[in-house]
């Protein structure tokens, strides 16, 4: 079947997940998309089959031994893939980059930056020219001394750290001190110390007060604790920390994001009094190009940042001119608001895919296969053709570009189209077309040929009127400059705006405490929980009930079993190798740590005994593995379960197993399990529901079904706003708010605010002209 000069990509027996043995061929030199409802497949066949099956390749290429652990961690099921070129893979779902990590540093440009510095810049008379690195906050013959590079110094004063000063140390006068025992330690250990603990904090002396909160030393002394509660301490040996030092080491060194924002409550930022927040050396600082420190250049917009630089000598032309065509691209993705200083955390997943697509361009590589996760997502439809730009020069370059996609615009831009479904889980894994994009008409079965050819207006809807309001603002923030905007309550409202124009900025200050709000609920595409310990029947509460069920059994009830035994996060039922994990984390060299399946228990999660325990025929681990779709029948009459299953099947996840860990969920199924968590709690009042970009990650299909539920909200006498760049969401909401009119200082404003039809013609909107199409 293959030859050296075999055109295409064959996959012969594909079994990864749900996929039900599938063949595709896709030609090597096209941009081609993966198409299909949300949990058809796509994924498994683009990402788990064709780039893991890459990655396999290479690694075993470039390191025999690894051979061992790939087999143990397995190798996609596929029976055969020929054809395949080395991939490169632009997933959204990936690491969190690290904090150090800026536009500049994930985009390469700072690298650049620092040779222009070094080669070209303008230094001080008698200075010795300065290496690159001296440059870089990050290394240490950079980075300011006094900050270590951050910019910022982080204080901390004894107003915040001692909010009350009318109460003693033992009322919880130290509000900064950890809960629990830990707070109660360092009071003991301060008593043992001979202050007094039971003195108001504002009697104590001046000097005491100092050393509680701020002394660096660690002393060590023996503690008697008093008996409480009836029960007889030991004395132990304790060591004081001061309540800076505390706040600190959490604030650095905390692995919990809960312990880490606490501490933060108790911290001022300040600018650093050394480098006045330019992160570098003075020697570095002392350097300019263009009249500008490199501080400087990395604060501007990257718009603006071209124009910036200089081409005054030939080594700055040079310079200049990668750094320029190297901006262009980034521009060109609707990017140019961005800084080089800005921090990647503070980016969205899809603003940090594209820079990184857009950073490909510049690589040199050819003969790869991208694969990339719905590169439109958070791109506004004014600049999704200079998306599709973007990936006809990766193949104009001579690479295949494999793209899982929802938007419409870049289906139709592609060359092909590979639809897989025709439904979700079970009823999916089936490819059920292959070929050039219009041939996808012809296929009857397919969801995505129904709405990529099916040019029916949507049924016109009636706009509901509000009931009132709230306002937000005067916002200054980011790019928001005293902007106040006015939320309709009782009706879904849309934010648009291209990206960067505000839209997140604005939707943040909306808050609990505004009068109106009522109950406020973010429902967004975070994870449900970070570890495979958590999965949908955790999250929702189902599987408390499931365990009580468990535990009524008469079988159960003759051993003792209690509703404990039949968790995995506790020991007892568990099966302790893989401490109800199922999975055993196996560490690979260079590259990040991945899961392989239980040797002992094989992944159930449980010990024999416990697996002995049925209830109607299944055991626990069986009842875990069912799909919500299986188990809405098989609890029937269970009422608390079904309530649950029967919201999840409402939002279309009916094909999820109930004990699929958190980790292996999509954002768009972890929004949508929320949702269903929220839907099964009854209405109590008046609920604001947030949701930031709904749509990602959801096929057109999939739009449907969510909005169809959100629709039930509103009409439920409840308020809905989303940031959405679905026109056809767009159109169909009460309420449109329009920032702009560009990103970053080129917007910030409100462009248009009303019904869609209206907003639709405003002259000075970048959305109208789209909108216009969509509500017509
Ligand atoms: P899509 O990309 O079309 O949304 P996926 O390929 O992610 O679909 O999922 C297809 C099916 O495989 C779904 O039923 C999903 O629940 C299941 N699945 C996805 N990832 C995993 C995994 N890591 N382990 C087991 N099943 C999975
Ligand atoms: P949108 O949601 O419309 O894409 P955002 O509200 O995310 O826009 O961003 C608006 C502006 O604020 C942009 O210029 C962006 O770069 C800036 N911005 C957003 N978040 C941060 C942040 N955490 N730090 C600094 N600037 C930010
Ligand atoms: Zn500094
Ligand atoms: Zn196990």
């Amino acid at each position: 079947m293959h030859s050296p000069h075999d055109p295409y990509v064959r996959v012969r027996d594909a079994r990864e997940h749900n996929l039900k043995g599938v063949d595709v061929d896709i030609p090597r030199d096209v941009v081609a998309v993966f198409t299909g409802v949300s949990g058809s497949g796509k994924s498994s066949l683009a990402f788990g089959t064709v780039y893991a099956e890459a990655q396999r390749r290479y690694f075993e290429s470039v390191a025999p031994y690894a051979r061992r652990l790939i087999h143990q961690v397995g190798a996609p099921k596929v029976g055969e893939v020929t054809g395949l070129p080395p991939a490169v893979s632009l997933q959204q779902r990936r690491a969190a980059p690290t904090s150090r990590s800026s536009v500049g540093t994930v985009t390469n440009l700072s690298n650049s930056l620092r040779m222009l510095f070094s080669r070209a810049g303008d230094y001080p008379p008698g200075a010795a020219r300065l290496d690159s690195d001296a440059f870089s906050p990050n290394t240490a013959a950079g980075a300011c001394p006094e900050c270590h590079g951050l910019g910022r110094v982080h204080r901390t004063t004894e107003e915040l750290l001692v909010p009350d000063p009318s109460l003693s140390v033992r009322d919880g006068a130290i509000a900064a001190w950890p809960g629990a025992w830990q707070g109660k330690n360092l009071r003991d250990i301060l008593g043992a110390l001979g202050y007094d603990v039971d003195r108001p904090w504002r009697e104590l002396p001046a000097e005491q007060r100092q050393w509680i909160l701020f002394t660096d030393e660690q002393p060590v002394v023996t503690v008697h604790p008093v008996r409480e509660a009836g029960r007889i301490q030991r004395p132990y040996q304790g060591t004081y920390m001061s309540a800076r030092r505390y706040v600190m080491k959490t604030f650095s060194d905390s692995k919990s994001a809960t312990l880490r924002a606490k501490a933060e409550r108790f911290l001022t930022g300040a600018p650093c009094p050394v480098c006045g927040g330019g992160r570098l050396r003075p020697e570095a600082l002392a350097v300019t190009v263009g009249g500008r420190t490199i501080a400087e250049l990395a604060a501007l917009p990257l718009t603006e940042l071209t124009a910036a630089l200089p081409t005054n000598s030939e080594t700055a032309r040079v310079l200049t001119g990668d750094l320029t065509s190297r901006i262009a691209p980034v521009v060109e993705l609707g990017l140019g608001y961005l800084s080089l200083d800005r921090p990647a955390p503070t980016l969205s997943a899809g603003e940090l895919q594209r820079l990184r697509l857009a950073t490909q361009l510049r690589s040199g590589l050819f003969g790869v296969v991208y694969v990339l996760d719905e590169p439109s997502a958070g791109l506004h439809p004014a600049d999704t053709e200079a998306l599709l730009t973007v990936l006809e020069r990766l193949k104009a370059a001579g690479n295949s570009v494999f793209v899982v996609e929802h938007h419409l615009g870049v289906m139709r831009g592609a060359d092909w189209i590979v639809d897989v479904g025709p439904r979700a889980g079970e009823h999916g894994g089936r490819v059920l077309y292959s070929g050039p994009v219009p041939g996808l008409a012809d296929v009857g079965d397919s969801a995505t040929a129904r709405h990529l050819f099916d040019r029916s207006p949507a049924p016109v809807r009636e706009v509901r009127a509000p009931r009132g309001g709230v306002t937000v603002g005067p916002v200054t923030r980011h790019n928001l400059r005293g902007v106040t905007a006015r939320f309709p309550l009782g009706v879904l409202t849309a934010v648009t705006g291209v990206s960067g124009s505000g839209k997140s900025t604005l939707i943040g200050e909306i808050t609990q405490d505004l009068p109106g709000v009522g109950r406020l609920v973010l429902v967004d595409q975070r994870p449900i929980g970070r570890t495979p310990r958590s999965n949908l029947a955790t999250y929702t509460g189902l599987f408390d009930v499931v365990r009580k069920v468990f535990a009524a059994t008469d079988q159960a009830r003759e051993r003792g079993y209690g509703v404990g035994r039949f968790s995995f996060n506790v020991p007892g039922g568990r099966c302790e190798t893989c401490q109800g994990e199922g999975f055993v984390s196996v560490e690979l060299l260079f590259l990040p740590s991945t899961y392989a399946a239980c040797p002992d228990c094989g992944g159930a999660r449980y010990n024999p005994a416990t697996l002995e325990v049925a209830y109607r025929g299944r055991n626990i681990a069986e009842v875990l593995d069912l799909t919500v779709e299986d188990a809405a029948e098989f609890f029937a009459d269970t009422e608390a379960v079904a309530r649950s299953l029967a919201a999840l099947l409402d939002v279309g996840l009916g094909y999820l197993r109930l004990g699929q860990p958190a980790t292996e969920l999509s954002g768009g199924e972890a929004q949508r399990i929320k949702l269903a968590s929220e839907l099964q709690r009854g209405r109590r009042g008046h609920t604001l529901y947030l949701l930031d970009e709904p749509t990602t990650g959801l096929h057109p299909a999939d739009v449907e079904v969510l909005m169809r539920q959100l629709h039930g909200l509103v009409d439920a006498g409840h308020t809905v706003v989303v940031v959405e760049h679905d026109m056809t969401v767009v159109a169909g909401a009460d309420h449109v708010i329009d920032l702009g009119p560009g990103g970053g200082d080129a917007g910030g404003r409100i462009v248009a605010a009303g019904p869609p039809a209206e907003v639709a013609r405003v002259g000075a909107s970048a959305t109208a002209p789209y909108l216009a199409r969509a509500v017509d």
